[in-house]
C-alpha cells in the first residue's frame, strides 16, 4: 500500500469513529446531540420508556430499580459525563426541575423526606456515564441509613 492509500484509509477510519461516537438528530424540532453507545442519550428517542416529566434542559424517568417508591432520575437531554463537567446553565435547569419534580412526587407519593444524590465517576458508584440526579423519596419506617440508600442505588 502506498502512502496515499494509507492516508486515505486512516482518514476513513477516523471519520467512521466520529460517526459512531456522536450523532445529531432532529427531534421535536430540537437538534439533539447524543452518544450512540449511551443508554440515557437514547431514552428521548426510545418510545418504550415513559418520561415522567420534561423540562427545558432535562427530562425525568422513574428508576428501573427504585431504592424507594417514587425514585426518579433527572437527566439532561445532552450528554455530559457527570455533574462536575456540566455547564452551569444546565445545572441550574436541573435544580429547577428537581424543585418541580418534588411537587409532583409529594402529590403522588406523600413521602416524609428525600435524598437527592449524584454519583460522579465509577469510583463514586456511577454506573451510567451520562449525568443523572437521583431523587429518592423517603418514608417513615423505611429504616435505611444513607449508606444503605447509596449502596442500593449503586447495586443496579
Ligand atoms: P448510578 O449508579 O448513579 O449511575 O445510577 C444509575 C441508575 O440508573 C440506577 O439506579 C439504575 O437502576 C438506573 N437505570 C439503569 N438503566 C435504566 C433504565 N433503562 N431506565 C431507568 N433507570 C435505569
Ligand atoms: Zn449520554
Amino acid at each position: 500500500m502506498n502512502r496515499k492509500n494509507i492516508l486515505f484509509f486512516s482518514l476513513l477510519i477516523f471519520l467512521i469513529n466520529c460517526e459512531e461516537k456522536s450523532k445529531l438528530e432532529l427531534s421535536q424540532n430540537k437538534i439533539i446531540e447524543y452518544k450512540v453507545d449511551c443508554l440515557f442519550c437514547k431514552i428521548p428517542q426510545n418510545k418504550e420508556t415513559i418520561i415522567y416529566a420534561k423540562f427545558e434542559h432535562c427530562f425525568v424517568i422513574k428508576d428501573i430499580k427504585p431504592v424507594s417508591p417514587g425514585h426518579v432520575l433527572v437527566i439532561p437531554y445532552k450528554h455530559y459525563d457527570n455533574w462536575l463537567v456540566t455547564p452551569e446553565h444546565v445545572q441550574i435547569g436541573i435544580v429547577r426541575a428537581i424543585n418541580e419534580i418534588k411537587k409532583l412526587l409529594d402529590a403522588e407519593y406523600h413521602p416524609d423526606g428525600y435524598n437527592i444524590g449524584i454519583n460522579c465517576g465509577p469510583l463514586a458508584g456511577q454506573t451510567v456515564m451520562h449525568l443523572h440526579v437521583h431523587v429518592m423519596p423517603r418514608y417513615k419506617g423505611d429504616n435505611m441509613t444513607l449508606k444503605q440508600v447509596y449502596s442500593n442505588s449503586a447495586k443496579q
